[in-house]
């Protein structure tokens, strides 16, 4: 099996220290030039070619020479604005900013990948594409570099990315086939009525009413119209409106969520929200301005890529390492390149004895034995799929 390989004795504490140091220097959106710099310097030491098909991205091939369709293996390389609450030695150094979703690991992975990779390159039965890209929690930095070409020039037949899951133990692998992540639709609301005194309400239109209806009946596009087994959420996340006790509201703003798991459900869902915001908005005479922000499709696991990726991972991981976990809405901008290739997602369990809080929490503690699956994970696909 290749997670028994001695190899790993070295490369493992060279992953560890790699990822401290990503830890230490978070960089934020598409701004990783820090980040691009240690993957690149690693890339160098490893023999390894490299490009920057956009700004602070990083594409690397290994087996070039090798005929045949490549595997993508894609590591994310942005931090989040948390400010760190951990006593760790090698905590951020930057205040407001913390590794708080394991991209620090997951660039650490690839490259401890890279380094089984190379040694192993004679074996490759195709060419490796490793991708490192910025900006996963926002902008979006995986659309970016498909435009720039990172799926062609070796053309990709298939890809699979890393996330740390704070569900699962270090050393365990959690796939999910099929629709696998959300996709997102953000909403900015405002609702515009008709000020006046508040002991004189039919003189004005109240945008808090108003607003209050609307709440109300969105949500029974979830209860009454949707299917219960196709998962559809719509979150109303702020609410801002009003000056004082005895004025009637003239305007009301919201913002808010829309997560579906289908293409289909979500078009559906998003052409629903704005017609019974206009109907009721309409109905008691106010005016609505709904600005929808549009954010990544579902990440769908193409089923038979992720069969083959299951039963590899059972071979050079071990059967107990391999299990089936649950869909999440949770976003993920990798899924531009399943909508493209075949893809899917390896959730590598990070939880050990000192776990405290799930991602996205500043008090975030990664049981880094977790990354040695992580690598040889993804170092298996490339050599046995
Ligand atoms: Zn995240
Ligand atoms: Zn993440």
């Amino acid at each position: 099996m290749i997670i028994n390989d001695t190899l790993w004795e070295e490369i493992e504490p060279w992953m560890i220290e790699l990822r401290r140091r990503i830890h230490r220097h978070p960089e934020l959106g598409l701004d990783t030039p820090e980040t691009q710099k240690l993957i690149e310097d690693a890339l160098d030491s490893l023999g390894i070619q490299h490009t920057r098909p956009i700004l602070h991205g990083v594409k690397a091939v290994i087996g070039s020479e090798k005929a045949g369709e490549a595997i993508l293996l894609r590591a994310d390389m942005d931090a989040l604005p948390i400010l760190e609450n951990n006593d760790l030695p090698f905590r951020s150094e930057i205040p407001g900013r913390m590794h708080a979703c394991g991209h620090d690991c997951h660039t650490a992975m690839l490259l401890g990948a890279a380094r089984y990779l190379k040694a192993h390159e004679a074996e490759l039965p195709r060419p490796v594409v490793l991708m490192f890209q910025p900006a996963e929690e926002g902008p979006g930095g995986a659309l970016p570099m498909i435009e720039a070409g990172v799926l062609n020039d070796p053309p990709v037949k298939e890809a699979a990315m890393v996330h740390v899951s704070s569900d699962l133990p270090y050393g365990v692998i959690g796939l999910r086939e099929g629709p696998a992540m959300g996709a997102c639709d953000d909403f900015t609301l405002s609702i515009l009525g008709r000020g006046g005194h508040g002991s004189t309400p039919h003189v004005g239109v109240d945008a808090i009413y108003v607003a209050s209806a609307v709440i109300q009946a969105v949500q029974g596009i979830v209860s009454r119209e949707q299917d219960s087994f196709d998962p559809l959420v719509i979150s109303f996340g702020t609410i801002h409106g009003g000056y004082r006790e005895n004025v009637i509201a003239d305007r009301v703003d919201l913002t808010g969520t829309i997560r579906t798991m289908t293409p289909a459900t979500r078009e559906r869902a998003v052409r629903r929200f704005r017609e019974v915001v206009e109907s009721v908005t309409g109905t008691y005479g106010a005016k609505a301005e709904l600005v929808m922000d549009p954010g990544y499709p579902p990440l769908v696991a193409d089923i038979s890529w992720s069969r083959r990726v299951e039963s590899v991972l059972q071979s050079e991981l071990g059967g107990d390492a391999v299990r089936q976990i649950d869909p999440t809405l949770g976003v993920e901008d990798f899924a531009y390149v399943a909508e493209r290739v075949p893809g899917v997602c390896l959730n590598v369990g990070i939880v050990g004895d000192q776990f405290t809080t799930g991602l996205h929490s500043a008090g975030l503690i990664v049981d880094e034995r977790g990354l040695r699956a992580g690598a040889a994970g993804f170092a298996s696909l490339a050599l046995r799929s």
